[in-house]
Protein backbone atom coordinates (compact mmCIF):
# COMPACT_ATOMS: atom_id res chain seq x y z
CA UNK A 1 0.00 0.00 0.00
CA UNK A 2 2.61 2.27 1.05
CA UNK A 3 5.58 1.38 -1.50
CA UNK A 4 5.32 4.10 -3.47
CA UNK A 5 8.09 6.45 -2.01
CA UNK A 6 8.01 10.29 -2.22
CA UNK A 7 11.45 10.54 -4.09
CA UNK A 8 12.45 10.49 -7.39
CA UNK A 9 15.58 8.11 -7.29
CA UNK A 10 16.35 5.61 -9.93
CA UNK A 11 15.07 1.89 -9.66
CA UNK A 12 17.45 0.00 -11.20
CA UNK A 13 18.30 1.30 -14.70
CA UNK A 14 14.85 3.04 -14.71
CA UNK A 15 14.52 6.27 -13.87
CA UNK A 16 11.25 7.18 -11.21
CA UNK A 17 9.20 8.46 -13.66
CA UNK A 18 9.96 5.13 -16.04
CA UNK A 19 9.58 3.08 -13.33
CA UNK A 20 6.02 4.65 -12.44
CA UNK A 21 4.71 4.77 -15.92
CA UNK A 22 5.53 0.55 -16.48
CA UNK A 23 3.97 -0.15 -13.06
CA UNK A 24 1.13 1.85 -13.98
CA UNK A 25 1.62 -0.30 -18.06
CA UNK A 26 1.80 -3.52 -16.25
CA UNK A 27 -1.54 -2.81 -14.18
CA UNK A 28 -3.59 -1.22 -17.25
CA UNK A 29 -1.97 -3.90 -19.95
CA UNK A 30 -4.24 -6.81 -18.18
CA UNK A 31 -7.35 -4.44 -19.42
CA UNK A 32 -6.28 -2.99 -22.51
CA UNK A 33 -4.46 -6.12 -24.20
CA UNK A 34 -8.45 -7.88 -23.94
CA UNK A 35 -9.79 -4.40 -25.34
CA UNK A 36 -7.53 -4.03 -28.39
CA UNK A 37 -8.16 -7.62 -29.56
CA UNK A 38 -11.47 -6.42 -30.13
CA UNK A 39 -11.65 -2.58 -30.44
CA UNK A 40 -10.75 -3.22 -34.22
CA UNK A 41 -14.01 -5.10 -34.60
CA UNK A 42 -16.55 -2.55 -33.04
CA UNK A 43 -18.83 -0.45 -35.41
CA UNK A 44 -17.14 3.02 -34.82
CA UNK A 45 -14.01 5.24 -36.00
CA UNK A 46 -11.94 2.95 -34.17
CA UNK A 47 -11.49 0.97 -37.30
CA UNK A 48 -11.33 3.58 -39.56
CA UNK A 49 -7.61 3.07 -39.71
CA UNK A 50 -8.19 -0.74 -41.62
CA UNK A 51 -9.27 1.09 -44.53
CA UNK A 52 -6.67 4.05 -44.90
CA UNK A 53 -4.39 1.19 -43.39
CA UNK A 54 -0.64 1.12 -44.75
CA UNK A 55 0.96 -2.03 -46.52
CA UNK A 56 3.20 -2.38 -43.79
CA UNK A 57 0.39 -4.99 -41.50
CA UNK A 58 -1.91 -6.90 -43.09
CA UNK A 59 -5.38 -5.20 -44.61
CA UNK A 60 -7.69 -7.71 -42.90
CA UNK A 61 -6.25 -7.90 -39.79
CA UNK A 62 -6.90 -4.49 -37.10
CA UNK A 63 -3.33 -2.96 -35.92
CA UNK A 64 -5.37 -2.78 -32.80
CA UNK A 65 -5.08 -6.67 -32.53
CA UNK A 66 -1.63 -6.67 -33.48
CA UNK A 67 -0.83 -3.56 -31.05
CA UNK A 68 -2.61 -6.43 -28.57
CA UNK A 69 0.08 -9.38 -30.04
CA UNK A 70 2.97 -6.91 -29.66
CA UNK A 71 2.17 -5.82 -26.29
CA UNK A 72 1.25 -9.45 -25.39
CA UNK A 73 4.66 -10.60 -26.38
CA UNK A 74 6.72 -8.06 -24.74
CA UNK A 75 4.58 -8.97 -21.13
CA UNK A 76 5.23 -12.56 -22.26
CA UNK A 77 9.39 -11.29 -22.17
CA UNK A 78 9.21 -9.38 -18.49
CA UNK A 79 7.51 -12.73 -17.32
CA UNK A 80 11.24 -13.46 -17.72
CA UNK A 81 12.11 -12.05 -14.32
CA UNK A 82 10.21 -12.72 -11.19
CA UNK A 83 9.22 -9.06 -10.42
CA UNK A 84 8.90 -5.83 -12.10
CA UNK A 85 11.82 -4.77 -9.08
CA UNK A 86 14.45 -7.43 -11.24
CA UNK A 87 12.98 -6.23 -13.96
CA UNK A 88 14.35 -2.57 -13.81
CA UNK A 89 17.27 -3.83 -11.76
CA UNK A 90 18.54 -5.74 -15.28
CA UNK A 91 19.66 -3.83 -18.20
CA UNK A 92 17.70 -6.13 -20.69
CA UNK A 93 14.84 -5.43 -18.02
CA UNK A 94 14.85 -1.87 -18.32
CA UNK A 95 14.75 -2.24 -21.70
CA UNK A 96 12.00 -4.51 -22.48
CA UNK A 97 10.27 -2.17 -19.85
CA UNK A 98 10.84 1.13 -22.28
CA UNK A 99 9.25 -0.78 -24.84
CA UNK A 100 6.41 -2.12 -23.08
CA UNK A 101 5.37 1.10 -21.51
CA UNK A 102 5.82 3.06 -24.61
CA UNK A 103 3.90 0.52 -26.86
CA UNK A 104 1.08 0.21 -24.36
CA UNK A 105 1.36 4.40 -23.82
CA UNK A 106 0.86 4.83 -27.71
CA UNK A 107 -1.91 2.17 -28.58
CA UNK A 108 -3.80 3.35 -25.71
CA UNK A 109 -3.35 6.85 -26.70
CA UNK A 110 -4.08 5.96 -30.33
CA UNK A 111 -7.39 4.13 -29.26
CA UNK A 112 -8.95 5.26 -25.72
CA UNK A 113 -10.76 2.74 -23.90
CA UNK A 114 -14.45 3.60 -24.87
CA UNK A 115 -16.85 4.17 -22.48
CA UNK A 116 -20.22 3.04 -24.80
CA UNK A 117 -20.98 -0.71 -25.54
CA UNK A 118 -20.58 -1.30 -29.30
CA UNK A 119 -21.75 -3.54 -31.54
CA UNK A 120 -19.38 -5.86 -32.73
CA UNK A 121 -18.50 -6.41 -36.85
CA UNK A 122 -17.57 -9.74 -38.61
CA UNK A 123 -17.88 -11.58 -35.80
CA UNK A 124 -21.07 -13.99 -35.66
CA UNK A 125 -22.86 -15.12 -32.98
CA UNK A 126 -22.21 -18.76 -32.45
CA UNK A 127 -25.90 -19.20 -31.40
CA UNK A 128 -28.01 -17.30 -33.62
CA UNK A 129 -25.41 -16.62 -36.25
CA UNK A 130 -26.31 -13.19 -36.44
CA UNK A 131 -24.01 -10.21 -36.38
CA UNK A 132 -25.32 -9.22 -33.30
CA UNK A 133 -22.74 -9.47 -30.63
CA UNK A 134 -22.83 -6.16 -28.07
CA UNK A 135 -19.56 -6.06 -26.29
CA UNK A 136 -19.44 -3.33 -23.35
CA UNK A 137 -15.91 -2.14 -22.81
CA UNK A 138 -13.91 -2.92 -19.64
CA UNK A 139 -13.27 -0.16 -17.21
CA UNK A 140 -10.40 0.58 -15.02
CA UNK A 141 -10.76 -0.02 -11.58
CA UNK A 142 -14.14 -2.10 -12.07
CA UNK A 143 -16.77 -3.68 -13.79
CA UNK A 144 -15.86 -7.00 -16.06
CA UNK A 145 -16.87 -6.45 -19.43
CA UNK A 146 -20.41 -7.60 -20.95
CA UNK A 147 -20.93 -9.61 -24.03
CA UNK A 148 -24.06 -10.54 -25.26
CA UNK A 149 -25.73 -11.64 -28.24
CA UNK A 150 -28.63 -8.54 -28.83
CA UNK A 151 -30.71 -11.19 -30.75
CA UNK A 152 -30.74 -14.63 -28.96
CA UNK A 153 -29.40 -13.39 -25.80
CA UNK A 154 -26.42 -15.34 -25.54
CA UNK A 155 -23.78 -14.30 -23.24
CA UNK A 156 -20.11 -15.10 -24.05
CA UNK A 157 -17.37 -14.76 -21.31
CA UNK A 158 -14.15 -12.91 -22.29
CA UNK A 159 -12.22 -16.07 -22.97
CA UNK A 160 -15.02 -17.30 -25.46
CA UNK A 161 -15.24 -14.17 -26.88
CA UNK A 162 -11.54 -13.68 -27.34
CA UNK A 163 -11.85 -17.90 -28.87
CA UNK A 164 -14.35 -16.24 -31.50
CA UNK A 165 -12.28 -13.34 -32.32
CA UNK A 166 -8.95 -15.27 -32.74
CA UNK A 167 -11.56 -17.55 -35.03
CA UNK A 168 -12.21 -14.81 -37.31
CA UNK A 169 -8.64 -13.39 -37.34
CA UNK A 170 -7.10 -16.44 -38.65
CA UNK A 171 -9.75 -16.57 -41.37
CA UNK A 172 -9.13 -13.12 -42.24
CA UNK A 173 -5.46 -14.09 -42.87
CA UNK A 174 -6.29 -16.96 -44.42
CA UNK A 175 -8.04 -15.07 -46.68
CA UNK A 176 -5.46 -11.97 -47.46
CA UNK A 177 -2.96 -15.00 -48.02
CA UNK A 178 -5.42 -16.74 -50.99
CA UNK A 179 -6.31 -13.72 -52.37
CA UNK A 180 -2.82 -12.12 -51.93
CA UNK A 181 -1.95 -9.06 -54.25
CA UNK A 182 -5.37 -9.95 -56.34
CA UNK A 183 -6.91 -6.97 -54.03
CA UNK A 184 -4.07 -4.98 -55.30
CA UNK A 185 -5.68 -4.95 -59.27
CA UNK A 186 -8.51 -2.16 -57.62
CA UNK A 187 -12.30 -3.38 -56.89
CA UNK A 188 -13.58 -6.43 -58.22
ZN1 LIG B 1 -27.23 -14.77 -30.99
Amino acid sequence: MHEQMPDHRNVGYLTWDEWRRFRIAVEKSLIVVPWFRVAGYLRNEVANDRVNGTSDHPLGVPPTWLAAEEIARLSAELRYWPNLEDVANDADGAFTARMFTRELETALHRWPIEDKPRNVRQVRCQQCVGETIRYRPPEFGGDKVHIACTECGHEYTEDEFKTLIELVTAEMQRTEKAIGGTRRLGAA
